[in-house]
């Protein structure tokens, strides 16, 4: 929509580098990135009510439910910064996450723009995730994190081919090649 905002969803498997690239595009694009991985790890470590809700289902390489997920998007989403757009890492993740989506657009009278989708082959993604040694990214966490993705998050790609929103780059490559890449996708 040529509102003079711009709002765009990063998708891509666990480790295919959309948190780097999220703060990338954020800089070059000011606008803030907003990460629900981010989001949640920060409510865990300062053991807040959603932190302790969310620990164990974030361990075990599950999703947050749906419903949890729209409240701390929705309120994320209604601060300020985001008034020119933003760049949403991590968020939605499943159908009815994309419907969430839509419809907090909507109450403000705007739409998605793009949708940044990163694709990283298998091996690469599973070497890149046991370099980061986080919590939530233990071997059989990182597996199960990549299932998780296969079954519920992939269909977004057909999702967003369909309602044209689709802009697919090449991940396996330098970071500034990848960020240029992205760049020249949203133009
Ligand atoms: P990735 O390494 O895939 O970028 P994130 O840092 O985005 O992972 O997310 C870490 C964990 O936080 C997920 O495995 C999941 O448990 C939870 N999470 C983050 N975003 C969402 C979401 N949109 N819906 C459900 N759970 C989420």
């Amino acid at each position: 929509m040529d509102d003079g905002k711009l709002h765009i969803v990063l998708l891509g498997p666990p480790g295919s580098g959309k948190g780097t690239q999220a703060q990338r595009l954020a800089e070059e694009l000011s606008l803030p990135a907003i990460s629900t991985g981010d989001m949640l790890r920060a409510a865990v470590a300062a053991k807040s009510a959603l932190g302790e809700q969310v620990h164990g289902v974030m361990t075990s390489g599950q999703l947050v439910s749906d419903e949890l997920m729209a409240a701390v998007v929705k309120e994320r989403l209604a601060m300020d910064d985001c008034d020119a757009g933003f760049l949403l890492d991590g968020y939605p993740r499943t159908i009815a996450q994309t419907e969430t989506l839509a419809q907090i657009l909507e109450s403000i009278d705007t739409e998605l723009d793009h949708v940044l989708y990163l694709t990283v082959p298998d091996e690469e993604l599973v070497r890149r995730a046991l370099l980061r040694q986080r919590e939530d990214d233990k071997e059989e966490v990182v597996a199960e994190r990549l299932r998780v993705y296969r079954e519920e998050t992939e269909p977004l790609v057909d999702h967003y081919r369909r309602a044209g929103l689709l802009r697919t780059v090449d991940g396996n490559r330098s970071m500034d090649e990848v960020t240029a890449a992205m760049m020249e996708a949203i133009r």
